[in-house]
């Protein structure tokens, strides 16, 4: 890997967005998914914003009332070096996985829960290819993360072994343990992903 590239990668703290030239022409506009638990979409416009707003919400309403209660505690207390706007969680619909918070990661996701569950990203081509009820097993998994954030789960504050796959990473199956709980089907995704042939693009950083 070329040193610019090294830099490039690691010089991207936060989403590009933040510097994009339509950031610079004000704050987007935020769709609710649910106020009162201050979810909140911006409409970037790198993927169906509204569509992925409602699936979001239904996704919300799906899950247990006392779950939803520790996520929304967990995001209101959150300790600002972790905070990625103004509040918590950071939902984004976006079309670049390569630019969203975690930036070292090796694994390709549609869908990435960082900062202790408090910024949650989505890919927005295979969002908006899926059908809605793969996309609410999508956004389940991620709020699961969130979820076990919450509850202070060790295997989850100790972080993702990205060197294993996921199936034998720990924070991942509670993710999938958490999800099944809630009624949402953890093997969904990889179905849909396989029987789609869904092709990634091609990674300029590293090839
Ligand atoms: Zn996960």
């Amino acid at each position: 890997m070329k040193v610019s590239s090294i830099v490039a990668r690691y010089a991207l703290p936060v989403h590009k967005t933040y510097f994009a030239d339509k950031a610079m022409e004000g704050f987007p506009t935020y769709l609710t998914i649910c106020d009162t638990s201050r979810l909140f979409l911006p409409a970037l416009g790198e993927g169906n914003d509204a569509r992925f707003a409602e699936i979001f919400r239904q996704t919300w309403q799906r899950i247990p009332l006392r779950c939803r209660r520790r996520m929304v505690k967990h995001w209101r207390d959150a300790d600002p070096i972790h905070l990625q706007g103004l509040w918590s969680p950071t939902v984004q619909l976006v079309n670049d996985w390569r630019l969203s918070d975690r930036v070292c990661r090796t694994a390709r996701d549609m869908g990435v829960c960082g900062r202790i569950g408090h910024s949650l990203y989505f890919y927005a081509p295979i969002v908006d290819a899926m059908p809605p009820n793969i996309v609410q097993d999508l956004i389940a998994h991620e709020l699961a993360h969130c979820y076990l954030y919450a509850i202070g789960d060790e295997e989850t504050m100790a972080g993702s072994d990205r060197t294993v796959h996921r199936w034998l990473d720990n924070v991942e199956i509670y993710a999938d343990e958490a999800m099944e709980v809630w009624g949402f089907s953890a093997d969904s995704i990889d179905e849909w992903e396989k029987d789609n042939k869904w092709v990634w693009d091609s990674d300029p950083l590293t090839s």
